[in-house]
Order: C-alpha cells, then structure tokens, then sequence
C-alpha cells in the first residue's frame, strides 16, 4: 500500500511524520474522512468546504488549493488501484519552534491515508457486521465553546473516552450527550430517529458535527416528503423512537437495534432512506 506524505508517495510502512509535528503533539491538525466508490470521490466539495471551516477555526492558513488536496487523493488512489476506498486526508501545522501558540508561518504536513473497501451502491455490502447497539455515556460532548463542533481535528480524546465507557457492555457506539442532557451524537456518527411520521436529527445548534452523510440523508429524506426535524431532544425521545439509525460516511446509514439494552424496530423510513442513498452512491458507477 501506498500513502501521500508531504507530496510523495511513499511505502505505508515508511510513511511516518516527524516526531514535533504539531498534529502528533498536540492534535493540531484538520481532517476529513472520505469515501471512493468507483474511484469518484463521494461528495468531494462538501468534504473540501468542512476541511476549509475547520482550518478557519484553527486559523490554519495551508496554502493548498481545494484541487491540490483532490490530486493528492486521485494520486493515491491511482497508485494501490484502488477504486473502492476508505480515504483519510489530515492536514497538519506542520513543525514549529517549540511552543503551544502557533506561528502564522506554516509548512503543514499533508497525508493521505487509503484502505480497500467492498464496492458501494446497490445491492452493496455495507462495511458493518450489523445493526449497530447505542449505548449512552457519561461522557459528555465537549461543548462548541470549548472546541467547535464544526471542526473535524485530530483532537478525537471526547469520543475515545466515550468508546472505552463501551468496554463493559461491547456496545458498538456510544451516544453522548451535551451539559444540558440534550442528544448530541456518536463518537464517529451522527443520530437519527423517527417519531411518528418525521424524522428527527439533533441540530447543528448543539455540539454537533456538520455530517456530510447527515446531509446528504437530511436531503433525500426531505425529497421524499417526509418531515425533518432538526432540534433539541432528549435520551426519552430515542428510547421510545419507532426507528433509530446511526450516519457517517464510512457506515453511510446503519440501522440502531438497541438503545441501551432495549429494543428499536428497525423500520420503512431507515430501509428506504438507506436504498436511496445506495442510489445516489450508484449514480458514481454510471
Ligand atoms: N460526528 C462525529 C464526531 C464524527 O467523527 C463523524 C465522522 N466524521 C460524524 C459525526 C459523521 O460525519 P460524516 O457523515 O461527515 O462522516
């Protein structure tokens, strides 16, 4: 396998960064996890525009054109011929003069991770062995005031600490919760369940990712006609949900089987939101 270091393809077992790379020290760094299918980049702009907010809340100034960080993926998927892929591209500030206050000056360090996936969109098999089990933690999500949700950092400890509360029971993922008791997310997914006829998503308002699955589902939800809720809810409102399910963009939309040990039906609104979305990976096929 081959990885992009600092503009170079490289060995994955010789792709390594320096030792005071700040993205290593202290998780300064912005990334963004990706999806090929068919070789195309799944919504690549989306992706290049969250990598472009987080940067502008690490006052992370790259230098790199949007183009630049898409050939760098291009060429490494080129390289391993790889067309179904998992793709993880992290830029980092780079090595500077040993302190916490950044420099303005930046050499930032780019790489780009690759791994082999089955092939998407119709009749696929998704990457999880099967319905995922929530558990919700103690841990709570680090709040936007502390470090905005928006940005996707290296910095993953909030939702690392959440995964190691799951040791005990072997849940899949945990739900964690913000300081006012109010849903928030997964340490890697967003959240979704419906109620009645609508279905409901934590909003942005809270300390939520902006998940490109999370809109990409909040699209194909509303152009079916069913309601969108995006608000304020609580741990009550998943426990007693008709259906729960889990997105990202690896998982793309996982069905939730359990809420803390008990039962959610799977349902219609998650069975087709999944086919419509494993139609709009196909259309990279066409
Ligand atoms: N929330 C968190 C904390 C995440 O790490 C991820 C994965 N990137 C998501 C939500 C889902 O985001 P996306 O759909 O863009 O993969």
């Amino acid at each position: 396998m081959k990885y992009h270091v600092d503009g170079e393809l490289v060995d994955a077992d010789e792709a390594t960064v320096n030792v005071r790379d700040r993205g290593f020290l202290y998780g300064d760094a912005a990334f963004e996890t990706l999806r090929a299918y068919g070789g195309e980049v799944f919504e690549w702009e989306a992706h290049a525009d969250r990598l472009r907010e987080t940067c502008e809340v690490l006052q992370l100034d790259h230098g790199l054109s949007d183009a630049d960080l898409r050939s760098r993926i291009d060429e490494t998927l080129a390289a391993n011929d790889l067309r179904e892929a998992y793709v993880r591209l992290s830029v980092t500030r780079g090595v500077q003069p040993g302190k916490l206050t950044p420099s303005e000056e930046v050499d930032p360090t780019v790489v780009v991770i690759v791994k082999g996936l089955p092939r998407g969109g119709r009749n696929s098999t998704p990457v999880w062995d099967g319905p995922a089990t929530l558990q919700a933690v103690r841990t709570q999500r680090v709040a936007d005031r502390a470090i905005p949700s928006k940005a996707k950092t290296h910095n993953y400890l909030n939702g690392i600490l959440a995964r190691l509360e799951l040791r005990a029971t072997g849940a899949d993922e945990a739900l964690m919760l913000d300081a006012d008791g109010h849903l928030a997310e997964g340490a890697t997914s967003n959240l979704f369940f419906v109620d009645g006829q609508s279905l409901k998503t934590p909003s942005l308002d809270g300390p939520v990712l902006p998940g490109i699955t999370r809109d990409v589902v909040i699209d194909l939800a509303r152009s079916e006609g069913i309601p969108v809720d995006e608000g304020a809810y609580t741990l009550d409102d998943v426990r007693t949900a008709d259906e729960v399910f889990l997105t990202n963009t690896t998982w793309e939309v996982r069905p939730v089987e359990t809420v803390d040990g008990l039962d959610t039906e799977g349902g219609p609104v998650t069975t087709l939101l999944s086919k419509l979305y494993d139609e709009r990976v196909e259309s990279l096929y066409d």
